[in-house]
């Protein structure tokens, strides 16, 4: 296209619509105020969700953490795990590990409850940054100066950006990019979170049980009174309608109806029961490109890892520094700010994945063997005089990935602040 004579037009960007506020939505509105961007965040729900698992914040996450000036909160809303264990059919504990080694954290990586740390970023923005709640794009009609936004239930509005920050099934990745379908990677496995009654009263403890293509476990972490069970189980792609909750009960009732062990009926009622059931195929997001024109994606919209690779909210938090720096960095150039948060990110988010698609068969283990090799590994590891140089072993991959995205330095970052 070299022949072009016409001059670009002068691209400003200041008026920024972010899809989303979980984690990767909040956090960019508070990089862009931070760099005087004027954000709006749209979300679907009535009101922030604040249901959620633990996620892990590791390596260069907690750097951003710390720049946000969040750690200090991070830190208190910590969910204090203590121990994790493996239990056999009968509730026996197979073997009890301490729980950083169960979750492969070290130095200062911590972990916290998704909802809690939505919620620290939330109330860090609130006053700055205008929020949409109970609404959602309905359509984006970009032209040479900006994209016109339509809503459903706000009247129509210009933004010069617009940011789908809305997960895995990303409405506005669907609107800009098309249909989901060729873009999600189904990894073989569905997994299914909810509250329940602590009825094994554990206290900052998660049990797993493991079964031959299957993983059940029950935590309860810090200050809480009720506990979460989770389910893991191997299928192929199942068909089923995403808002029907019952439906996505039945089909998890029905991949465990036949195992009785541990307390797995019990926790089938449990699910029965929950009101913030969450069912969903562990996938990976693929594109080729993360924008198209003014528009962006950001985190688990742009490149679901999986909750196999338990780095989905680091990188949403990491992306969300890297696009805000490069918007700010690029004065107005919007296409060059994408290209360079996108590659960026991309070798990391692509390590990332690789390590998702072998390690979901880590978590549903398809030979009895495997199973038994694991537990007979959990069993002996804290008897052994080198156990902390083995759990540092076990940890390096996932370590290695906690870092795989260095953090850029950008000019008047108000970072470094301890937080
Ligand atoms: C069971 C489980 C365990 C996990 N464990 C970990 C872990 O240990 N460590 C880790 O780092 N990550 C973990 N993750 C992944 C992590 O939760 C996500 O990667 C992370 O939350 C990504 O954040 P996000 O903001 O990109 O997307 P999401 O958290 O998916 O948020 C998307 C937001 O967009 C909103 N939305 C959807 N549609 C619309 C619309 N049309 N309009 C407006 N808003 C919309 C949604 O309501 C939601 O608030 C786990 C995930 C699961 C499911």
């Amino acid at each position: 296209m070299g022949h072009h004579t016409t001059p670009e037009p002068i691209r400003t960007a200041r008026t920024v619509l972010i899809s989303g506020a979980s984690i990767a939505g909040p956090a960019l509105a508070l990089w862009l105020h931070r760099y005087g961007f004027v954000p709006t965040v749209v979300e679907r729900a009535p009101e922030l969700r604040s249901g959620g698992y633990k996620v892990d914040l590791r390596g260069t996450a907690v750097e951003v953490c710390k720049r946000m000036g969040i750690m200090d909160e991070v830190r208190a809303h910590s969910t204090d795990m203590q121990t994790g264990s493996y239990v056999d059919a009968d509730n026996k504990t197979v073997g009890e590990l301490p729980a950083e080694i169960f979750g492969a954290r070290t130095g200062e990586d911590d972990e916290i409850m998704r909802g809690d740390l939505a919620r620290i970023l939330y109330d860090r923005t609130r006053d700055d940054v205008e929020y949409l709640f109970d609404d959602s794009i309905a359509s984006l009609t970009e032209d040479e100066d900006g994209v016109l936004v339509t809503f459903e239930n706000a009247p129509p509005r210009r933004f010069d950006l617009v940011v789908g920050a809305d997960g895995m099934h990303s409405h506005t990745r669907r609107l800009t990019f098309g249909d989901e379908q060729q873009y999600r990677r189904h990894l073989g496995a569905y997994i299914s979170i909810f509250t329940a009654p602590n009825d094994l009263n554990l206290d900052r403890h998660e049990a797993y049980h493991a079964l031959p293509d299957k993983l059940v476990c029950a935590y309860s972490s810090r200050g809480q009174t009720t506990a979460k069970n989770m389910f893991v189980f191997a299928s192929p792609e199942l068909s089923y309608d995403h808002r029907d909750t019952a439906a996505q009960k039945r089909l998890l009732t029905d991949a465990f109806a036949a195992d009785r062990g541990w307390q797995i009926p019990r926790l089938l009622t449990n699910a029965a029961a929950a009101d913030d059931f969450y069912f969903d195929s562990m996938s990976l997001i693929e594109l080729d490109r993360w924008s198209k024109g003014r528009v962006v994606l950001l985190g688990d919209a742009a490149h679901c890892t999986s909750p196999a690779s338990g780095q989905g909210t680091g990188l949403a938090l990491i992306g969300a520094y890297t696009l805000a720096g490069e918007l700010a960095a690029a004065d107005g150039d919007f296409a060059r700010a994408f290209a360079a948060y996108e590659s960026h990110l991309r070798p990391g988010v692509e390590h990332t994945q690789t390590f998702a698609r072998k390690f979901v068969g880590e978590m549903t283990m398809d030979r009895k063997w495997k199973i038994q090799l694991r537990l007979l590994m959990v069993r002996m590891l804290p008897k052994m005089p080198w156990k902390g140089f083995i759990a540092k072993k076990i940890a390096e991959d996932v370590q290695k990935m906690a870092h795989a995205v260095p953090l850029k330095e950008y000019a008047g970052v108000v970072g470094h602040r301890a937080a």
